[in-house]
Parts: C-alpha cells; structure tokens; sequence
C-alpha cells in the first residue's frame, strides 16, 4: 500500500502513524468489542478517551488552569458567530488580512444589534500580500475584544507575532494551531477547526480565558455557548466523539515527535526549501511579502500561467496530490502541516526543478 504525498489545504494529511493506530483500535476498543464510535459519550472510557484527549493539548500547548477548552463542532466559520454572539456587548475590532478574516468580520457583521462591529484595517487592496501596517489601524482600546486571524490559509499570510494591545485578542488559528510554540497568556481566545492541523473534520477547538465566559447574549443558542459547553464539558450534546479520539491520538503522536517545539524547526526547515526553491526561480513566484510569509500554506503561480494546467497534471501523476490553489486566487498552493514530512517537500521541490527544465 503506497501513500501519496498529500499537499491538500483541508480536510488535509493526516500522520499515517496515526492512522494505523486508528485501524488498529477500529473494531475492538481495548477489548471492550465495540468501536470507538459507537460508544456512548457519557461511558467511562469514553470520557477517559476525551479528558485524556484535553490533557495531552494542555500540555503541547502549555495552557493554564485560567483557560477553558472546548471540543466542539461546526467548523471555524460557526465561531465567526460564536465569538460575537458569546463576547460583543460594545463593540469589537477586526483585522482583514485575507479571505478567512474577511469572513469573520462579515459574519460578525450579522450580530451587530449586539454591538459595532469595526473593520481596523483590510490587506484587500493590495491583493492581501501584506498585512496592513500597525501605523494605520483604526482601533479602539475599550472594545470587547479584537479578532484577527493568524495565518490566512488561502493567501498564505501569517502573523506569528501577536499584536501588543490591551483587549482581549482572539484568534482564528485553525491552520497553524500546534505548528509552532506559542504563549496562549497572549489570548483572550483561540479557535481553531480541526481538519488542518488536528484531525479530520466536524470537530472545532475553542481555547478561551476564563474571565471571558458569562458573557454570552441571550439570543446564543446554548451550544455555542460557551459558559454553557464548559460546564457541560463540551458535552452539552453530542459531541464529535470519534473526530474527537482521533484529535487525541494526533496529540499522542505530536508529544511523541518531540512536541511543538520540535515539529516548528521541522516545518521551518519544509518552508525555507520550498520559498528557496521560489524565490531562487524567474519560472515561480509568490507575491506574498517575506515577513508574513506563511510557513504552513505556500501559494505560488508559473510566470507563465498557461502551464498551470500541465504542472497539476504531472505533479498528480508524480503522486503530489492537491497542489491546486484556492479558486479565489488560481495557482497553485503546497499546504505543509505537521503531517507534512520532510520528504514530501523535497519530492514537491525536485519535481518543480525538473519541471522547469523542461518547460522554463
Ligand atoms: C479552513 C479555515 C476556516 C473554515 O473552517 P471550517 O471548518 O470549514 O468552517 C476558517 N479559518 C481558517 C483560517 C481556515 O483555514
């Protein structure tokens, strides 16, 4: 059995090791001859599976006691709601570096009979290749929180520097969560949808500072909110159980790794070959600016965009799959999570050189 190389943005790789394990444990749990997914949430091993799940990211992601974490569902774009339906009583400020904050705001935007929902500033006019310079944001210092987004996964734009400001900051991190260390004391809350850098999709990570619950409206419905989801320990219904067990074996399988700090200086290294391979070559481009360049989504075009077409097509039949970028933007896009290997990239990165000899 062969396992391409799978550069796809979301539902993305997954760690085959991972998934061994998985179908290892499919049929008979640990003996208890039933699967995983057909346990009842409320069983003790169940529950066992779940908080263990819980302590294996606390620690990863070294979080406090002072934060809450929640496994829940609905995808990011649910929390687009979720965030200002449990946190905006004034107003609340938003960061637009690319498709995913965008949305963000507009959804934001809905829920504006609960507050003012304002626009800092927008990457848009210059094609989000940079993010807007600080000098010019627009915010205001008694806002209930200010939302960005920290890696912008169509556009590849990443901010890994949190910016300095007095509100509660809360992040879409759903496609560079775990992939380098972070101080989760820098956040009011983070969120992040798991099929990118977790575990495959229908389950949502929300990681919020205590001091923040209460504070839902009441039109919230109750599972999204999350007061409600903490006390209930995300179990408010149903939750996600099988997305959530295998979230829990990638965590395994991170700590095993070495952790978060191991696997950053691993996607660094991934990243550096595959812009070097860019930026040394007239033949492909990327016009993101080098200081917000992402480590984790690589978007790139041919200088002569009518090769796209053919350069899939061979990169498919050389086994790098999904290498197609966003419709929004055309080209193409090499996504590199953590279950990206290194190998993958070097595969990715000699076929482009080949490709160019014979095409450039
Ligand atoms: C994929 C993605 C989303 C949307 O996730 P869904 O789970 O499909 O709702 C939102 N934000 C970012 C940064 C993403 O990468």
């Amino acid at each position: 059995m062969k396992r391409l190389f799978n550069f796809c943005a979301g539902p993305a790789a997954m760690p085959t090791a991972v998934l061994q394990k998985a179908q290892e444990e499919l049929l008979n749990y640990q003996d208890l001859g039933m699967s995983v997914m057909e346990m009842s949430h409320r069983s003790t091993h169940y529950i066992e599976i779940a908080s263990r799940a819980e302590q294996h990211l606390r620690q990863l992601m070294n979080i406090g006691d002072d934060y809450t974490v929640l496994f829940l569902q609905g995808g990011a774009s649910l929390q687009f709601a979720g965030v200002p339906l449990n946190l905006l009583s004034g107003t609340a400020d938003y960061l637009e570096t690319g498709a995913w904050s965008k949305k963000a705001y507009q959804e934001a935007k809905r829920y504006d009979m609960l507050g003012t929902v304002n626009l800092v500033a927008s990457g848009q006019d210059g094609h989000y290749t940079d993010v807007p310079d600080v000098g010019t944001w627009q915010v205001n210092d008694q806002a209930d929180y200010f939302h960005y987004c920290s890696n912008e996964t169509i556009h590849g734009v990443q901010i890994t520097c949190p910016p300095k400001l007095d509100v509660p900051l809360v992040v879409d991190m759903s496609s560079d969560i775990l992939s380098r260390p972070i101080n989760v004391n820098d956040f009011g809350m983070i969120y992040a949808g798991a099929q990118k850098n977790i575990g495959p999709a229908g389950l949502t990570l929300v990681i919020i500072q205590k001091s923040l619950l209460g504070r839902a409206a009441a039109i919230c419905p109750s599972v999204m909110n999350y007061s409600t989801q903490a006390a209930a320990d995300s179990m408010l219904n149903t939750p996600a159980s099988y997305a959530w067990y295998l979230a829990g074996l990638v965590f395994e399988w991170l700590l095993a790794q070495g952790g978060v700090e191991t696997i950053a200086k691993l996607n660094q290294q991934k990243a550096t070959l595959l812009y070097q391979a860019i930026d040394n070559s007239d033949f492909y481009d990327n016009r993101v600016k080098k200081h917000c360049r992402s480590l984790m989504n690589v978007p790139f075009q041919l200088a002569d965009s009518t090769l796209e077409p053919l350069f899939l097509e061979q990169a498919q039949q050389a086994g790098l799959l999904n290498l197609q970028g966003h419709r929004a933007v055309g080209g193409m896009r090499a996504s590199l999570y953590n279950a990206i290997g290194l190998d993958a990239v070097q595969a990715l990165v000699s076929f482009m050189a080949d490709f160019e000899k014979r095409y450039g």
